[in-house]
């Protein structure tokens, strides 16, 4: 039997859970539902309830129980790890006053408005100031959190725990060199597919059908979720049997729904796929984003992008587009979802140019935050790095340094987990393709029942128990590093481009 101590943090935890639920369905509905003149009162809504969350958690009366329960000596290994688990949240929680949460809000949401104005007006100058007290809030930020190494690794923490800028560094360098190879060899050899079949209308019906059926396919729980359109397609759960999902369909490109479903579904599979006995508990939570984005990634790239995956869907695709379809081949699909462009936005750019985005803004960022960059030296900064890792002249800022919501958010530290996602899952399905050795026959044949029980056992089923890096050493036996996605790629795109 659980002690009294141990119940009361349980149930008082529970309970921020549920606001913090609360608080996620308002903001779904505000994406998804909410009429435009119920905005403001919208925001006072989620501004109070965040609030009582934080006033709820941060108690001292969690502290003291917290304290008692770190002097039990009977908790079990699943009881620890949630009183362990729970004080990390707790003690980073408390190292921040209320006053520069309340000013951190306040500067966050006058550079949002600042930033959409900039980016409509193609003006930098009008966020310049803006994004220099987000850079120093950061960095008062990250003294308060404290760190070891570079300032840096304290606002990374809130993403991918226990990565560094210094760990991250020599995996990027190797990232960019290689990968800078690659698609400079791609774009050498001028065989991009044949692309003119796409330029069709694409029924949104029979789009919202299909997506809907690779969500089933996959073995997303249409009775814990539903998608939805959204204008940015993303996931979010208020329980493992509330997970909700959205897509955008475009169209003019029928493949756009089709990967953010597949992609969006992959995160929705990771959130359903918590261990039920481990519901209303911290437990059931990603233990980082560079995990949650390795579960959509693998489901959007390694398997979405491969050629077994259109061997099978590709038909399926063409009895719902038999018209625009009559003269394109499977293989012609997949050519056509993993074509490879450099580009000026993050948002456009495909598998091997994808990271190089990802590298420009941490090295950005990591200057920025080391005190080696001023604010007014971003946009030159970008365009060079533009030039030097994409081959591209930047025309304005509007395409280039202002593209992302992120750095208005406040959300410094955020870029390197989208490219950690890759790496991770490639290393992951490197032990999955070794696990199951009839995978591509079942991919082939649309059935991922095997891939998803493994992805359930060795990963969503941890939730919290162990860190990212922890996790992956455990499932692959090797440190998160960036060697199994380049030899994915290379292969891949070798063939590909026959290069
Ligand atoms: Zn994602």
């Amino acid at each position: 039997m659980p002690s009294e101590d141990y119940l009361a943090l349980q149930e008082r935890m529970g309970q921020v859970k549920d606001l913090h639920s609360a608080l996620g369905l308002l903001s779904w509905d505000q994406e998804i539902y909410m009429p435009p003149k119920a905005a403001p009162a919208r925001g006072q809504q989620l501004a109070t309830l965040a609030a009582t969350a934080h006033r709820m958690f941060t108690d001292t009366e969690v502290g003291e129980l917290l304290k008692r329960l770190g002097a039990e000596s009977s908790l079990t290994p699943d009881e620890s790890k949630l009183v362990e688990e729970t004080r990390y949240d707790y003690e980073r929680a408390t190292r921040l006053p209320e006053a520069f949460v309340q000013k951190f809000t306040e500067e966050r949401s006058k550079a949002y408005e600042a930033w959409v104005r900039a980016k409509d007006e193609n003006d930098f100058e009008a966020f310049r100031f803006n994004l220099e007290n987000i850079v120093d809030l950061s960095k008062q930020k990250a003294d308060l959190m404290g760190y070891e190494g570079s300032p840096y690794n304290a606002l990374l923490e809130d993403y991918e725990r226990g990565m560094t800028a210094e760990g991250l560094r020599p995996i990027f360098s190797e990232l960019a060199e290689r990968l800078g190879r690659l698609v400079e060899r791609i774009v050498a050899s001028d065989r991009g597919p044949d692309t003119r079949w796409l330029d069709a209308d694409w029924d949104r019906d029979a789009q919202w059908e299909f997506t809907q059926r690779l969500l089933r396919d996959m073995g997303y729980d249409f009775e814990a979720g539903r998608q939805d359109e959204s204008v940015h397609p993303f996931t979010t759960n208020f329980d493992l049997y509330d997970v909700r999902v959205t897509t955008k369909i475009n169209k003019k490109d029928p493949f756009e729904a089709i990967m953010a479903s597949i992609h969006e579904g992959g995160h929705g599979l990771y959130e359903q796929g918590f261990l039920p006995s481990d519901r209303r508990t911290i437990l059931a939570e990603a233990i980082s984003l560079g995990i949650h984005e390795s579960q959509s990634r693998l489901w959007e790239t390694i398997v979405g992008q491969s050629p077994a995956f259109w061997a099978h869907y590709g038909d399926i695709l063409r009895e719902a587009f038999p018209e625009q379809l009559k003269n394109v081949s499977n293989d012609d699909i997949y050519r056509v979802v993993n074509r490879v462009r450099p580009t000026l936005r993050r948002l456009d750019a495909d598998e091997c140019t994808y990271n190089l985005h990802i590298i420009l803004r941490f090295e950005i960022e990591v200057a920025l935050i080391e005190g080696d960059l001023k604010v007014t030296e971003i946009p030159e900064l970008w365009k060079e790095k533009m030039k030097q890792y994409l081959g591209l002249d930047v025309p304005d800022d509007a395409r280039g340094c202002l593209q992302d919501i992120h750095w208005s958010h406040g959300s410094i530290g955020y870029f390197p987990t989208y490219t950690l996602g890759n790496l991770y899952a490639a290393q992951l399905s490197e032990k999955i393709i070794e696990d199951i050795p009839a995978l591509w026959e079942q991919v082939e044949a649309g059935d991922f029942s095997q891939l998803l029980h493994w992805l359930r056992t060795k990963v969503h089923h941890v939730g919290r128990r162990k860190g990212p890096a922890e996790l992956i050493r455990d499932i692959t036996g090797k440190d998160p590093s960036s060697e199994a996605y380049l030899s994915y790629l290379e292969k891949k795109y070798t063939e590909l481009y026959t290069l």
